[in-house]
This record gives structure tokens, C-alpha cells and sequence, in this order.
């Protein structure tokens, strides 16, 4: 069965995206630990990141690489934190989170927004894209 997220790059789900290229695609987390908090993912479907050819893991980084920068001149931060975690949805996603504490990086402080600062936000980071 297809993840929520292969939903996601099909289009079944929508999402708040962010960048998308042949192979991956960034887009909002829906249910953020910040402001800006954003997931990028292969369009490949696997489930370990570490499983990922080596090719699709660099690249992968690349692109996460790309996106971060450019949150972190949209949304005020002291930096943005990099996490993989996985334990939820089988499919690998790079979190990416503007960060200024710890707090921000625990997953268990959520933001709460509305669609209009979700919007908002895509707008801020794709401006620096
Ligand atoms: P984890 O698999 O533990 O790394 O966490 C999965 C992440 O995906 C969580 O932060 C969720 O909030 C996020 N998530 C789950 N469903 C969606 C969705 N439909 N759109 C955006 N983010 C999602």
C-alpha cells in the first residue's frame, strides 16, 4: 500500500509544498514542532533512510541542503536543526526545524497555526528558493 507521503507526491493528500524536483519534494510538516518545520522526502518509497542507494541518500542532502538555507532567511531562528526519525511514517523524510531551543527539536512541543500561517509561511521559504 502506498505511504501517506507517495500519496502526498501523487497528489491524492494535499500538502502545503515547498520545493519539488523529478526526485524529491519538500513540503510542510502538518502538525509542526516550529513554524517552518518541513519534511523532504525521495519520491522513491523506502522506508530506512539508510537503505536508500547511495546516490538518492547524497542527493537527498543536497536538496534538504537547499531548503534549509532558505528557511533559515524566511523564518526568524537561531539556526535549523536536521532530523530523521521515522517511526511514524514508513517512508523516508528528513525533518528540517527553525530552531531556538532544545525544545524544538524534542517533538513534543507542537506549534499550533492556522492555515493561513501555513500558507503564509510556503510563501516566505519559496521566496528564497
Ligand atoms: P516520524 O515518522 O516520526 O519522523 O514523523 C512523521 C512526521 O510526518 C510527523 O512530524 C507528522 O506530523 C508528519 N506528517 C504526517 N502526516 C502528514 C501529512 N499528511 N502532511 C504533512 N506532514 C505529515
Amino acid at each position: 500500500m502506498a505511504s501517506i507521503f507517495s500519496k502526498i507526491i501523487s497528489g491524492e493528500i494535499p500538502s502545503y509544498k515547498i520545493a519539488e524536483t523529478d526526485d524529491f519534494l519538500a513540503f510542510l510538516d502538518i502538525n509542526p514542532n516550529a513554524k517552518g518545520h518541513t519534511l523532504c522526502i525521495p519520491k522513491k518509497e523506502v522506508n530506512k533512510i539508510f537503505d536508500l542507494d547511495e546516490t538518492t541518500y547524497l542527493n537527498l542532502m543536497a536538496f534538504s541542503r537547499k531548503v534549509a538555507i532558505a528557511i533559515e532567511k524566511a523564518i526568524p531562528c537561531k539556526r535549523v536543526g536536521m532530523s530523521v526519525v521515522g517511526l511514524e511514517v514508513p517512508h523516508v523524510h528528513v525533518h528540517l526545524i527553525p530552531l531556538n531551543s532544545m525544545e524544538d527539536i524534542r517533538f513534543l512541543n507542537k506549534a499550533s497555526l492556522t492555515p493561513e500561517d501555513f500558507q503564509d509561511t510556503v510563501k516566505a521559504i519559496k521566496a528564497y528558493l
